[in-house]
């Protein structure tokens, strides 16, 4: 069976990122299936002209307001309309030309847009999943009400997303994958002097700072167990973590009757891009098909919570509810940063994000506006123990 994939017009949000490029290349390999609508950037003026040039969007935002000349002397001429900050993106993600919005900047920042192109009911593929961490309580009942569909790039995520196609129940449990990251297997007395290089210099996948960082620490884990939380509507207890070297197996289900389904590849993030992107179609993809005899052995561990607590963190932050996963990310940001700029160690990081959530405020059920004040409040309390 098979039927013709539709036009599909896109907005990429952090398009000069690292997922924001991938889904341009993938774009690049389906002319005639996708039409690239808006492309923004924060900071990357350059690499925004040159995909705007190739890719001839209508329209480009340059968050930092400081470039917007600089981008609009590049492209004005070229009948591609420019505009700056942060609220221009808010303003178009709307609009009517646009189908489907590809979430994919970097941390908390990602929530505004998100929430507006929710409200004007677009379908979202969602790679920024701070948005969920902080504020999914309230995102994805947004997203129903809009009948918004959201749709996981995380890789993880799309693995359950894809063995979930075509079930009429509930899995009973979630069993999401990691590599353990660089320090899987380094000694705890030796994880304080780790480096800003090694933690840079991930075994299996190629991405930004910020969530290598985060894998490293396996927090990139527990954001995505509070991810997956939402976007699956699964208790925390239906949720497991397990190790998984090889980052072959993407992620896996189990039905009430013991059958676990597993999604499968070599790790090339373009692939759960493209499937965001496509769903429900499947298109070809220019990439090395997996190879099990070579690949050899799959195996799997248990994450160790001693070495790495910022899992335990998150996984506690979600247990606790209300305000203190978007706490807790707000914290890791900030204890993030400081280690990308050599501020605190890498030890410090969860220190710094425990002792945030230990010192903020807590609110059960909180609004929109509490969890914008409490990212700010957080950030502040996190700035201020890294200051020490
Ligand atoms: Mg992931």
């Amino acid at each position: 069976m098979s039927e013709s994939h539709p036009r599909r017009h896109v907005a990429i949000l952090g398009s000069t990122g690292s997922i924001g490029t991938q889904a341009l290349d993938v774009i690049a390999q389906h002319p005639d299936l996708f039409e690239v609508e808006l492309l923004t950037a924060n900071n990357n003026a350059d690499l925004l002209i040159e995909q705007a040039l190739r890719f001839q969007p209508n329209q480009v935002v340059i968050c930092n307001p400081d470039l917007y000349d600089r981008v609009a002397e590049a492209l004005q001429p070229r009948m591609i309309k420019v505009f700056a900050g942060i609220e221009s993106v808010c303003d178009l993600v709307g609009s009517p030309d646009i189908d489907i919005v590809l979430t994919a900047m970097v941390g908390f920042s990602g929530l505004r847009p998100t929430i507006a192109a929710l409200e004007a009911g677009k379908a979202i593929a969602l790679a920024n999943k701070e948005t969920l961490v902080a504020a999914g309580s309230l995102v994805m009942p947004l997203a129903r009400r809009h009948q918004a569909p959201v749709i996981p790039v995380d890789s993880e995520h799309s693995a359950i997303f894809q063995c979930l196609q075509g079930e009429r129940v509930k899995p009973s449990k979630l069993i999401l994958t990691g590599s353990g990251g660089p320090f899987r297997t380094m000694p705890a007395a030796e994880m304080a002097d780790i480096t800003r290089e090694a933690a840079l210099n991930h075994p299996r996948w190629k991405m930004g700072a910020k969530v290598t960082i985060d894998s490293a620490t396996l927090m990139n884990k527990g954001l995505e167990f509070i991810e997956a939380r939402w976007l699956f509507d699964m208790a925390p207890e239906e949720i497991e973590v397990v190790i998984h070297p090889q980052s072959i197996i993407h992620s896996m289900v189990r039905f009430s009757d013991g059958c676990v389904m597993a999604q499968l590849s070599n790790p090339d993030m373009r692939l759960p891009i493209q499937y965001a992107l496509s769903y429900p179609y499947r298109l070809p993809l220019a990439m090395e098909p997996l190879d099990l005899i070579r690949t050899g052995c799959l195996s799997f561990e248990e994450p160790d919570l001693e070495r790495f607590p910022c899992l335990a963190i998150a996984q506690s932050a979600l247990k606790r509810g209300g305000m203190a996963p978007c706490t807790m990310n707000a914290a890791n940001e900030e204890a993030v940063a400081a280690f990308l700029e050599g501020r605190i160690r890498f030890t410090e990081i969860p220190e710094i994000i425990q002792k945030t959530l230990d010192k903020a405020g807590f609110e059960e059920k909180p609004d929109l506006e509490t969890i914008y004040s409490t990212n700010f409040e957080s950030r502040r309390i996190a700035a201020e123990l890294i200051a020490r």
